[in-house]
């Protein structure tokens, strides 16, 4: 069975009319799995058919607010949107139970509100399970076989990098999401052999020459698409999916530009999308 990548949000920290923040959604069959909750992402989610409660499992690369903003929406509208318990899985770096303990917390008034209002809402919130990760398999107990391995965003610490192999009589397609991280021994050997790679990337050479402190110090713990695509030849990826576009792309010379200087280190397919572009991956 194919591996369908969509990209949900492919914005970053600042906000943008065209671009939502940092959101992929990774799909096989009825699986669909939310890998960061940024900025808008049941809009983008809304727009290709589906919501909150579709989703099999929210799995979060670290816990920098762009990645997160929404996670709060995905939670609540899940619950709202459901007609009896739907727990939902949500898996993370160490710290996430805290963060998601804190955002439950922040809820408090609203839950209380809509059980007082909603007398089929008496059997309660969502029940929440979290799986902090660091290394190695993960069991989901679905079609879909997920791994992590620790990535490099440090002073950010703890991260994870994610892959999603979905085996069938057809032979497996296989994917990997790497959050935001320059190239490092985790990353590599999450990717090894797999299918395509989506990476955040930043370009370095033109945030160099913004003078402003707060942008550069961005520089020194992101990939540019020279060092995403130098990870994504090591491993023997097919596709290099590039999101999280800073400066965001707003023409087709830009998209050529940034196409450009991946294309310099890597070999295979490059994909540069908007909001909403899906790329699918065939099984091998
Ligand atoms: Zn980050």
């Amino acid at each position: 069975m194919t591996l369908t990548i969509t990209l949900l949000g492919t914005g970053s920290p600042m906000p943008s009319p065209d671009r939502a923040g940092p959101a992929t959604l990774i799909s096989a069959g009825d699986e669909h799995y939310l890998v960061d909750a940024g900025r808008g992402v049941l809009m983008r989610l809304a727009a290709i058919g589906l919501g909150a409660p579709n989703l099999t499992a929210v799995l979060l690369t670290h816990l920098h607010s762009d990645h997160i903003t929404d996670l709060n929406d995905v939670i609540t509208t899940r619950w709202v949107m459901t007609f009896g318990p739907t727990p939902l899985t949500i898996i993370g770096p160490i710290g996430t139970q805290h963060v998601v303990d804190h955002i439950v917390a922040s809820l408090e008034p609203d839950i209380g509100y809509r059980i007082g209002h909603h007398e089929d809402l008496a059997y309660g919130f969502t029940e929440i399970n979290v799986i902090e990760v660091e290394d190695g398999p993960i069991d989901l107990s679905g079609q879909v076989a997920i791994s992590c391995a620790p990535t490099d965003h440090k002073p950010v610490h703890p991260t994870v990098g994610f892959r999603f192999d979905h085996t069938d009589a057809g032979g497996t397609a296989s994917a990997v999401t790497a959050g935001d991280t320059v190239p490092c021994e985790g990353l590599d050997r999450l990717c090894a052999g797999a299918h395509a790679l989506v990476h955040t990337v930043i370009r370095k050479d033109i945030i160099a020459t913004v003078p402003i402190q707060r942008m550069l110090d961005t520089v020194d713990y992101h990939s540019s698409p020279q060092e995403a695509a130098q990870t994504a030849e090591r491993a023997g990826i097919d596709t290099l999916v590039l999101t999280h576009y800073v400066p965001a792309i707003s023409t087709d010379d830009d998209r050529a530009d940034w196409r450009a200087l991946a294309a310099q280190h890597f070999s295979g397919a490059i994909e540069i999308g908007d909001d909403l572009h899906q790329i699918v991956i065939a099984p091998t």
